[in-house]
């Protein structure tokens, strides 16, 4: 039998008028990296809140290998790890102290507590860190921790809201080690929410959400071969210039970020030249490469990646 990770069937939450989620349908396959990418307001964390049970299901239903959190709420409890978006480590104690207080809560006690606190330090690499505070360690290690509270009752799967937030670019790849590991050693599941497109990139599958919509599904690499065409970006102090240039000549609608202008279609390629000839005093570079996750997104929603109305 093949049973999903996570289903999420026709969710939809309301906070009084607002609509968080609208019908989102989301299946996680076992033993992946699965990314929901989105920007701010999209509905991630509200989806996090449901499946971690911290929020009650208004409609449709969500279940964790098999067990739903409408009528089973303590077995889907029991199979989830969750990583929350601020920290819940206690600075003042130290790592083993902040794993036993984790491990009690649990019900894990004796000989059984101290087995399991014992085997996640080691598998997160923490033993020798054990007897410091975690005041005084580095945020990548802090995550570790977490991690590692999240591990002692051996969830299939683990839940991360924006796990790599505050995390300096060091410890972001050690935390991404920390995932493979978990995967790839722990069989676990992993379904993080993150606004970073390059953190998605490294995900093994991905949902792209927008609105409290899933708007795109599938791995990564995927999704940008099939969003087509190639794309050039044209880095400029006059990015409005150029985009009016672009815009003029191609009757493209070009998207503009900051000092950044994109425009994609088939043969950007040939562009490069006539462009460069007539606006090349306002250009610091120009380029023409493969589809990110940003024209995917821009491609099924028809707006930029920043944050939802
Ligand atoms: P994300 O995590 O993708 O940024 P959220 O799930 O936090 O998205 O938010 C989705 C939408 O729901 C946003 O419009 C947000 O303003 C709204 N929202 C989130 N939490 C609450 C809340 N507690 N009360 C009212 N509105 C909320
Ligand atoms: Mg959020």
């Amino acid at each position: 039998m093949s049973l999903m990770g996570l289903s999420v069937n026709k969710v939809t939450h309301r906070y009084g008028e607002r609509v968080a989620l609208d019908a989102m349908c989301l299946d996680v396959v076992p033993r992946k990296i699965f990314g929901l990418l989105g920007p701010n307001g999209s509905g991630k964390s509200t989806l996090f809140r449901l499946i971690s049970t911290l929020i009650t299901l208004q409609e449709g239903d969500i279940q964790v290998f098999g067990s739903s959190i409408r009528d089973q709420r303590s077995s889907v409890r029991s199979k989830l790890g969750v990583v929350f978006q601020s920290p819940s480590l206690d600075g003042k104690l130290t790592v083993l102290e902040n794993l036993n207080c984790q491990a009690a809560l649990y019900g894990y006690f004796g000989k059984e507590g101290a087995k399991r606190v014992d085997e996640v330090m080691e598998s997160m690499g923490l033993g020798e860190r054990r007897s410091d505070r975690c005041e005084k360690l580095s945020g990548g290690l802090k995550r570790r921790v977490e991690i590692a509270k999240g591990m002692l009752h051996r969830p299939p799967l683990f839940l991360m809201d924006e796990p790599s937030t505050g995390l300096d670019p060091a410890a972001r790849i050690d935390f991404w080690q920390c995932l493979e590991d978990l995967r790839t050693h722990h069989d676990a599941t992993i379904v993080l929410t993150t606004h970073l497109l390059e953190e998605a990139e490294k995900c093994d599958r991905i949902a792209i959400m927008s609105e409290g919509k899933v708007v795109a599904e599938g791995e990564p690499e995927q999704l940008q071969r099939a969003t087509g065409g190639d794309v050039l970006t044209v880095v400029s102090r006059q990015a409005e210039r150029v985009a009016a240039y672009l815009r003029e000549r191609y009757q493209l609608e070009p998207m503009i970020l900051q000092n950044q202008v994109r425009v994609s279609a088939v043969d950007v390629g040939q562009w490069v030249a006539p462009t460069l000839e007539a606006m090349g005093e306002f250009i610091d570079h120009i380029s023409v490469g493969r589809p990110s996750l940003e024209d995917v997104f821009v491609a099924k929603t028809g707006h930029k990646f920043g944050v939802e109305k």
